[in-house]
């Protein structure tokens, strides 16, 4: 009988044990234990019901692009629950000036791929504008090193398309700063197409064309998510495993490599195994490391992660007329806002809230603003609605609120990042039956962790001789 246990029962960690579930399930001689330092499993994955509102402490979606998570959903039986976002009422606004601009049609992430909505939007000065035509004639590039996105962006459409575009949606999915984060890691399709089309416009719509050409069907909604809530995959998921294997109230204090395979430390007791999938954020795998290998501790120390906090407010159906049409907006960094970006929960999804009730989501935090993680309950709240009122203009006194804080939980894949992975492959190839799952590698969205334990636990199973390995060797 192989022995492995899985530090951390966020949704990598349960995602590794569901792996080794299915081996377990087809006769494999295994047993597994997982080790939640909290009360309860699901890591950021927290969904609460609220006067018939659901609300998200966490993530509300995931790309539909990115198939791991939806593969999961079908095969734990939730193929039916999965829902799509309203694309049909997709608008999303930036804060320019103290006012809300609509981010004109055609443009894929940041990159314009239609002339004339771009033209027309008065997102972008005259000078952008202009960068833009020139754009289209950039010569390919093969960067010999890595840089920043800012660095990409603003040598393709100049400061303002950071500004106004960049740092936002960066700001808005990772909470981090476009002049921090490493295009290669965080946005690698953009370095490939630079190589390969030079101008990032030309080769987003060669990209679109094929993607067209492919699909079958009408065109997939850009987000998917669950008709009950994110947590949802985590109810399913648990009653999926045994509970004896899963073990909250647990944190971890330290692992060694001892005869052949590891010895676990957690509270009260201490037990032996064959092999441990570390699926905590990175910096508690340092911590848990530092005796086992201090240099592998010390690169995954130097993953920085920022924290997040979302604040909900729900109102009466009145406010629904009051919001402009669409998914809510971001706020540049320049318009001195604490909120970075909000979004009107009830046009983005269906089923979150009731038709008499409007459900708006703030998040404030990330890169440089961890102080706001002190301030308390009513001190956000007042933030929040203030910053509502000067720029949305909304009044209304909300019939309830939820605030939900996230420390460190956003890792942030800074420039130089995959270099560091390849150092974390390397220290790990020394050590035996050590695996790592979880958002501070290859991915922060959810799909991405999904896979990470996945791989993690199927790669350990291919080294304990229990599976063959078909998959490629990451972190
Ligand atoms: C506010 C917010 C909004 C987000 N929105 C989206 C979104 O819309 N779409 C999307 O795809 N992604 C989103 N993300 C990102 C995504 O949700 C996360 O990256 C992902 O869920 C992380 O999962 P995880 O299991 O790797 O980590 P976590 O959920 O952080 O779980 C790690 C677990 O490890 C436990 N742990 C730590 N140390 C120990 C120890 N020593 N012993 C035992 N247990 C330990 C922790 O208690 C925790 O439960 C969002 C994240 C946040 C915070």
């Amino acid at each position: 009988m192989k022995r492995i246990a899985i530090v951390g029962g966020g949704i990598s960690g349960l995602s590794a044990a569901f792996a080794l579930e299915r081996s377990r399930k087809d006769d494999a001689p295994l047993e597994y234990v997982l080790y939640e330092s909290s009360s309860r499993l699901g890591g950021v994955l927290t969904t609460e019901d609220v006067d018939g509102c659901l609300i998200e402490a966490g993530p509300d979606s995931f790309l539909t692009e990115k198939p791991w998570a939806s593969d999961l959903c079908r095969e734990i039986g939730l193929g039916d629950q999965l829902i799509g976002s309203n694309d049909t009422d997709r608008k999303t606004y930036i804060l320019v000036k103290g006012r809300l601009v609509v981010i004109p049609d055609g443009l894929m992430f940041m990159v314009p791929t239609k002339i004339i909505p771009a033209v027309l939007s008065p997102l972008f000065s005259a000078r952008t504008k202009l960068r833009m035509a020139r754009e289209w004639f950039h010569p390919p590039r093969k960067a010999e090193s890595d840089e920043s996105v800012a660095s990409m962006v603003e040598r393709h459409y100049g400061a303002e398309m950071v500004e106004r575009l960049a740092d936002p949606l960066l700001s808005g999915v990772y909470g981090g700063e476009a002049d921090q984060l490493s295009v290669r890691a965080v946005l690698p399709r953009f370095a490939e197409m630079e190589a390969k089309y030079g101008s990032l416009g030309r080769a987003m719509l060669a990209a679109r064309g094929k993607m067209a050409r492919a699909r079958k069907g009408p065109a997939r909604p850009l987000f998917t998510s669950l008709k009950d809530g994110m947590q949802q995959m985590v109810d399913v998921l648990l009653s999926r495993l045994p509970a004896s294997a899963l073990r909250t109230n647990a944190p971890v204090l330290s692992i060694q490599p001892q005869a052949g395979g590891w010895m676990v430390s957690a509270g009260h007791g201490s037990d032996q195994f064959d092999a441990v999938v570390l699926a905590t954020p990175a910096q508690a795998a340092a911590s848990l490391l530092r005796v086992a290998n201090a240099q592998l501790a010390s690169e995954l120390q130097a993953i920085q992660y920022t924290s997040s906090i979302t604040i909900n407010l729900g109102y009466d159906q009145s406010v629904r007329s009051l919001l402009p049409p669409g998914f809510g907006f971001l706020v540049p960094r320049t318009e001195g806002r604490r909120i970075l970006a909000a979004t009107f929960v009830h046009n983005k999804f269906p089923h979150r809230a009731p038709d008499d009730r409007a459900l708006i989501r703030c998040f404030v935090g990330g890169a440089g603003n961890e102080h706001v993680l002190e301030l308390a309950d009513d001190e956000l709240l007042r933030i929040a609605r203030d910053e509502l009122r000067q720029i949305i203009g909304l009044t209304a006194e909300p019939l309830f609120t939820r605030v939900y804080r996230w420390k460190d939980a956003m890792a942030q894949y800074g420039v130089g990042h995959l270099e560091r992975l390849q150092r974390i492959e390397n220290l790990l190839a020394g050590l035996s039956g050590l695996a790592l799952a979880g958002n501070g590698y290859r991915g922060i969205g959810v799909p991405d962790c999904i896979r990470s334990g996945s791989d993690a636990a199927t790669k350990l199973l291919a080294k304990l001789g229990l599976a063959d390995e078909k998959l490629p060797t990451t972190a």
